[in-house]
């Protein structure tokens, strides 16, 4: 992230009447401070550093137990929007994203905070080739329980083709289960119908299996329906809701995602100043009465 200065000019104006209304403000700089601010700052705590994230991820796994279990008795069940046929006898299947569902890349995104950097593909082709990513607490337990039931376990990963190896030999090394004879990493523009959208991918596996799970940490790792305004994506998710806890499963991620871009429309090429200032517009804040 940029180094800026401690308080932006938009910003002066709401802190002197928010401090106005509530006395003091906790949590923003003082003119004083020394530390740059940071945007990922407290969300990158929580996922690196919190026992409340490992019991969060915990807790998601264990209900994937119970929920493949059930899906495993239920020849009718599927969790894939794009299954279609006769699907009841196909030998069953489940779909996890990779980053930040299986593997935990914290490591990198705390790097992008100590050292002041943002994000760049280029970094995080080097992170990705340097096979340090570790396992989110309960997806090594859960994966192999599902390859022990005979369950095979496919990774829909954005993570990019030439990328594959150094996953594989990254998630092997945690303990994954890897296929066998079965290709299960598919990567981003593996083939030429694989985009980000991984849709296209979902209706490739539910192709030769009956889908049981998905699991991820956005929103397009359940739908393609993932991109749009907040408004967009609350519609969507409506429509889609009663998957959340039963076939798709959501682990927590608060520091990216499209949450974070759907305030300023995935336009990052806007400068960070007007994409934080997207962000803050896109609150709603409870507006003390006056006295
Ligand atoms: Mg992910």
């Amino acid at each position: 992230m940029p180094r800026l200065p401690r308080i932006r000019p938009y910003l002066a104006a709401y802190v002197s009447a928010t401090a106005f209304a509530f006395g003091s403000l906790p949590g923003v700089a003082a003119a004083a401070d020394t530390v740059p601010q940071n945007d990922l700052l407290n969300a990158e705590l929580w996922m690196q550093k919190s026992v409340e994230y490992k019991a969060n991820s915990l807790a998601v796994y264990a209900l994937a137990k119970v929920r493949l279990d059930e899906a495993l008795a239920d020849k009718k069940w599927t969790a894939a929007t794009e299954q279609s046929g006769d699907y009841g006898n196909l030998p069953p299947a489940i779909i996890l994203d990779a980053d930040e569902t299986v593997v935990d890349n914290s490591a990198y995104e705390a790097g992008l905070i100590t050292s002041g950097a943002d994000y760049s593909s280029k970094t995080w082709d080097t992170w990705t080739r340097a096979e340090k990513a570790l396992a989110v607490p309960g997806a090594v337990e859960f994966t192999r329980y599902a390859d022990s039931r005979g369950v095979k376990v496919f990774y829909v990963s954005n993570r990019e083709a030439d990328q594959e190896d150094a996953t594989r030999k990254n998630m092997e090394a945690l303990g994954f289960p890897m296929g066998g004879n079965v290709d299960t990493f598919l990567m981003s523009k593996e083939q030429p119908n694989w985009g980000s959208a991984k849709g296209s991918r979902r209706a490739f596996v539910a192709r030769d299996y009956r889908v049981l799970l998905l699991l991820g940490d956005n929103f397009g790792d359940f739908t393609d329906n993932f991109r749009g305004s907040d408004e967009d994506r609350l519609k969507a998710f409506r429509s889609m809701q009663a998957h959340f806890g039963h076939d798709w499963l959501m682990l927590a991620n608060p520091v990216y995602g499209s949450f974070e871009s759907a305030p300023f429309n995935g336009d990052y090429k806007l400068p960070a100043d007007e994409k934080r200032r997207k962000k803050i517009e896109a609150l709603e804040p409870w507006t003390p009465p006056a006295k």
